[in-house]
């Protein structure tokens, strides 16, 4: 008899509900599930391609020389304690770095950041939210006190403006862009687009500001400077919610529009026409991505966007608000729970004392690391320095995902101990010693957070696949083997999550009871009766004194910018049935070839052709790709999609430039030449 699941879809942010349908231990059938608003993208419908792939790790794999050797799991296990306490005990805790995922359910992200504090003794933990947003985290931790959405994504169809920011919404979250912008287009809202291509969304934009990569700053600066000028701001917000906006309006007196024209090559009458939008309505929301963030100015980016909507008094609303557009599926839970190096579970610091004891006597520890720990952008170099000894690398395919690969897989190849916790064997595991083979979300339990803080619980469908497991359950075997089991005394997903609401008090609200049938929670939910938060700041802000803060940011140019010798601009981003590195796409989708879209103009000069092969060369590395001829990137600009292809990962043409704040890389801006390779 067929049974039918209800869980939550795997790839993107947006957390699509999905029913699956098992018949004899197998899914049959993938539907969307909801009360009238179902959805689900060509990703969604694919995921059984993913869950059955052939391609899937069904064993733990040991290293014997250049190939794998299958062992049981107890084998596996003792290999990797015993390395991990060798070298921890020979070049100290932090000589170790973990990364976690995005991928992970909370549980899971709660037991692994556990593991690695309370049992390593290092906060060198870190997730993939460094190469998202980690700048949206720290800039709104310091204007707003949180790093959440303000609003949610429903809200979205019902604002009059919407401004999207280096962000490309039909590909990166497929239901945010068909049911809440196009419906919103549709009910008469004006979008502005700030983005150097001509991406969709770009097309049916009201005000399209195409910059020139790593210019955000001065237009942002400039249509600040435009409403304090033309008397747009909201008085009465500023003086009662506010601080700071004497230095700001000091910041950006010089940030005329002829003076923002310039730098970024957009008509000064559009960043005019683009301020006034955003200012005169009453509720104007505000959508970014990682082309705001992935900057060596990512945090001065996203603080100048917080700027305009404090000027303007649209936060702490309906209808409006800050979304910082998370991508994967729970890297708002990655950052949230604490698989970074600087925060426990729940934003709390780790320099925090009180935090500290707070953590030491939930989990029984006697000590916890105090100083907050390196970056994944630090310790996968670091190994390269002599500085990192050991990785522990799950859900994450640095191999392909990092800024300059020829140094990342450097670090891979030489680090002396190299474990890999993967569902199927990615480039970051071909560099193993250890390979541990973890399941999909479609056979364990446990909750992720939508990009809009929504809480959503994932049921098990079908048992994991040949010897998999889900990860937390590896984490607490591996803890026991190093003799911490009565560390992580659970039985399942829920005794985890029982002790996360107890972690966070954010979540204390949230039990998996609340969530069955499809039920959604945005957090914080501070007790079982309380609904739930949908409109965060309608009275403070979670900052001391309770008022939000206006950061002035000045300008700093691309750490690399096009010349004589590398003359064109290289940004890259997301395209539609890829999902970043591919590590859980369908095998089918994979095969596709890189491509590179270039503008005619520059195909002329160059003698191209559409579907040319092309060689791209940076000072880092060189990649060939397809030429892929289009009006959608400026003349001078090129653009390439982050998805993997063996040899022509873009990334490894992309620098390790990082944000001074956030270390995050700037993905965004390269200086590459174009060679064309001669046919045979
Ligand atoms: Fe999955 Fe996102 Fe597509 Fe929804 S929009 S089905 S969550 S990939």
């Amino acid at each position: 008899m067929a049974k039918q699941v209800v869980t939550v879809c795997p790839y993107c942010g947006a957390g699509c509900l999905m029913t699956l349908t098992v018949e004899a231990g197998k899914i049959k059938k993938v539907s969307p599930f909801g009360k009238g608003d179902r959805f689900l993208c060509a990703k969604g419908k694919k995921i059984m391609d993913f869950v059955y792939s052939p391609l899937r790790l069904d064993a733990p794999l040991v290293r014997q020389g250049d190939t794998f050797k299958r062992v049981s799991w107890g084998e596996a296990l003792d290999i990797v304690a015993s390395r991990l306490s060798e070298i921890k005990d020979k070049y100290g805790p932090d000589s170790i770095g973990f990364m976690g995922s995005g991928c992970f359910t909370n549980e899971e992200l709660y037991i692994y950041q556990k593991f690695v504090r309370a049992v390593m003794g290092t906060n060198n933990i870190d997730s993939c939210a460094r190469i998202c947003h980690i700048p949206s985290l720290k800039a709104l931790m310091k204007s707003i006190g949180s790093a959440t959405m303000s609003n949610t994504m429903d809200e979205i169809s019902n604002t009059e403006v919407i401004f999207i920011a280096g962000y490309n919404p039909e590909v990166c979250h497929p239901r945010l862009y068909h049911r809440q912008i196009k419906a919103a287009k549709k009910k008469g809202s004006k979008i502005i687009v700030m983005d150097p291509r001509i991406t969709s969304v770009a097309e049916m934009a009201d005000v399209f500001l195409q910059l020139k990569p790593g210019t955000e700053v001065p237009i942002l600066n400039s249509m600040a400077n435009i409403i304090i000028q033309e008397d747009l701001v909201d008085e009465l917000f500023i003086q009662r919610r506010t601080e700071g906006y004497d230095e700001l309006k000091r910041q950006v007196e010089k940030y005329s529009p002829e003076y923002a024209a310039k730098i970024s090559d957009v008509p000064a009458m559009s960043i005019i026409a683009g301020a006034r939008l955003y200012a005169a309505s009453r509720n104007s929301v505000i959508l970014w991505g990682m082309g705001m963030t992935q900057h060596i100015c990512g945090v001065d980016n996203v603080s100048a966007l917080i700027n305009l909507a404090l000027l303007t008094g649209n936060i702490g609303r309906p209808n409006t608000g800050l979304s910082p557009v998370r991508g994967q599926n729970n890297v708002q839970g990655a950052s949230f729970i604490g698989a970074l190096p600087d925060v426990f579970p729940g934003y709390k610091q780790v320099t925090d004392p009180a935090a500290q004891e707070w953590f030491k006597s939930l989990w029984g520890v006697a000590s916890l690391p105090e100083e907050p720990g390196r970056t994944s952008t630090v310790f996968l170099p670091g190994v390269l320095e002599g500085k990192t000894k050991a990785l522990y690398i799950s859900g994450e395919n640095p191999a392909v995902s990092q800024a300059n690969l020829n140094l990342i897989r450097k670090a891979l190849a030489e680090v002396e101990f190299l474990v890999v916790q993967e569902v199927f064997m990615t480039e970051t595991a071909q560099f193993a010693d250890v390979i541990l083979p973890a399941c999909t979300f479609a056979e364990k339990g446990g909750t992720y957070i939508r990009l809009d803080r929504a809480v959503q619980l994932l049921n098990p469908a079908v048992s994991p696949a040949g010897e998999s497991l889900p990860d937390w359950k590896i984490i607490q075997m591996l803890a026991s083997k190093m003799g911490y089991g009565n560390l992580f005394p659970y039985h399942s997903e829920f005794d985890i999550h029982e002790e996360l609401r107890k972690a966070v008090p954010d979540l204390a609200g949230i039990t998996y009871e609340r969530l069955q049938d499809g039920n959604a929670i945005h957090m914080p939910c501070p007790d079982p009766s309380h609904p739930g938060v949908l409109v965060r700041y309608t009275d403070v802000f979670p900052r001391p004194g309770g008022r939000a803060l206006f950061v002035p940011v000045d300008f700093t140019p691309p750490a690399e910018s096009p010349d004589e010798e590398y003359p064109f601009t290289l940004t890259t981003g997301r395209d539609a049935r890829h999902f970043n590195t591919s590590t859980i796409a369908c095998p089918r989708e994979r095969a596709g070839r890189a491509y590179l879209e270039i503008h005619p103009q520059d195909a002329e000069a160059l003698g191209l052709s559409d579907g040319d092969a092309i060689e791209a060369v940076s000072r880092r590395g060189k990649v060939v790709l397809e030429a892929k001829i289009t009006e959608r990137v400026r003349p001078g600009v090129t653009f390439a999609p982050l998805r993997r292809c063996c040899e022509s990962s873009i990334n490894l043409l992309t620098g390790n430039a990082l944000d001074p704040v956030a270390k995050t890389p700037e993905y965004k801006v390269s200086a590459i030449k174009l060679n064309q390779v001669k046919q045979k």
